[in-house]
C-alpha cells in the first residue's frame, strides 16, 4: 500500500465524521500551523523536521548541518536549536530554498546573518528583493534584508558534497513557481520536491509568480524520471511520497489540466470551469478544489495566447 493510499484511507475515515466542507481542512490547517517541532530520522542520517510551516530536510558532516526549507520566520530560532541539537554539530553552514514562499526561507535571516550559503534559483532570490502577495492568504512577504537573500543562486542545477553523499539541486522550470528547485540526496536516495508536490491537500499554484498547472504535471514528471522505486520523496507539506504516489498525482494533475484546457479553450472563465466540476473524482480524497481550480484556470492564460 503507498502513502498516498494510507492518507486516502485517513481521509475518507475523516469525511465519515464530517461533512465535506473546507472547515476540517481549514482547521486541520491552523492547528498544523501551531504544531510543535518533530523530527524524524530519514535514510542515511538525514533528518525530516515538521511543525515549522514547512518540511525542512536536515543533514550534516564535519563542517555543519545543511537544511533545505527554513520553515517561518518566527519558528527560526526554534528550529536552528532543533537541528544543532538533533545532529550535534555547532553551525548550519548551507540552507537550500526550494523556492521564495515564508513556509520555506523563514530561517534565511537568521542563517545568512550568521554566514550560511544560501542556494536557491536566481528568481527566487529577485522575488526575494521585492514585496509578493501571499496566496490564499491576507498580506504580502518581502522584499528580506540583504544579509536574507539567496548568496549562491543557479539558473539551472548544482551539486556538492555532505559527507559521503552527494546533493544535487535543479530546476523545475515554471511549476509552483518559477523558482522551484529540487534537492536530490543521491546516496540516501531521498527526493526533496518543496511544493511541486503537496502530499497535504490540494497543491497551491502560484501564477503571479510564474507557477501554472502545465508546468506542475511537467514538474512531476522530471522528479518521477529522478526516482526509482525505493526512492522517499519529501513534499512540501504533509508525509512523504513514493515514486508511483508521484505517478497516480501526475495523472490527476494532467487530467484536470486537459478539462480546464478543454474549457479555456471554449471561452469559459474560472467560475464557469468550477461550475463543470472538473476535479470531481479527486474530491473526497483532496477536499474543496474551489482555490486549486481557481489558480490553476487563471495559471494558463499567460501559456495560451488568443487564436493561439
Ligand atoms: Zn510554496
Amino acid at each position: 500500500m503507498t502513502l498516498l493510499h494510507e492518507r486516502r484511507r485517513f481521509l475518507l475515515s475523516l469525511a465519515a465524521g464530517v461533512a465535506m466542507s473546507q472547515a476540517p481542512f481549514a482547521l486541520a490547517r491552523a492547528q498544523s500551523r501551531r504544531a510543535s517541532l518533530a523530527s524524524t530520522p530519514l535514510p542515511g542520517g538525514l533528518i525530516l523536521i515538521s511543525g515549522a510551516g514547512g518540511n525542512v530536510v536536515v543533514g550534516h558532516d564535519g563542517e555543519g548541518a545543511l537544511m533545505v526549507d527554513g520553515g517561518t520566520a518566527d519558528r527560526a530560532r526554534d528550529l536552528e536549536m532543533l537541528v544543532l541539537r538533533e545532529t550535534g554539530v555547532k553551525r548550519v553552514h548551507t540552507l537550500i530554498n526550494t523556492h521564495w514562499h515564508p513556509e520555506q526561507t523563514g530561517s534565511n535571516e537568521r542563517l545568512g546573518k550568521a554566514g550560511a550559503k544560501i542556494i536557491a534559483h536566481e528568481n527566487t532570490r529577485l522575488w526575494l528583493t521585492v514585496s509578493n502577495p501571499l496566496v490564499g492568504q491576507s498580506g504580502t512577504y518581502g522584499p528580506l534584508p540583504a544579509a536574507a537573500r539567496p548568496n549562491a543562486t543557479t539558473y539551472a542545477n548544482g551539486s556538492l558534497r555532505l559527507g559521503a553523499d552527494q546533493v544535487d539541486y535543479g530546476y523545475l522550470l515554471q511549476a509552483h513557481t518559477d523558482g522551484d528547485l529540487y534537492v536530490h540526496f543521491r546516496q540516501a536516495n531521498l527526493l526533496v520536491a518543496g511544493d511541486v508536490v503537496c502530499n497535504d491537500g490540494w497543491p497551491v499554484i502560484d501564477w503571479r509568480t510564474g507557477g501554472w498547472i502545465g508546468g506542475m504535471v511537467d514538474g512531476l514528471t522530471k522528479l518521477i524520471a529522478l526516482s526509482d522505486a525505493t526512492t522517499r520523496i519529501v513534499p512540501g507539506r504533509g508525509p512523504l511520497l513514493t515514486r508511483s504516489d508521484l505517478e497516480v498525482q501526475r495523472t490527476q494533475y494532467a487530467t484536470i489540466f486537459e478539462r480546464l484546457e478543454a474549457l479555456l479553450r471554449q471561452g469559459k472563465g474560472p467560475d464557469e470551469a468550477l461550475a463543470e466540476n472538473p476535479t470531481k473524482e479527486f474530491n473526497a480524497e483532496q477536499g474543496d478544489p474551489t482555490q486549486f481550480v481557481t489558480l490553476a484556470f487563471e495559471s494558463m492564460w499567460g501559456h495560451y495566447a488568443p487564436n493561439a
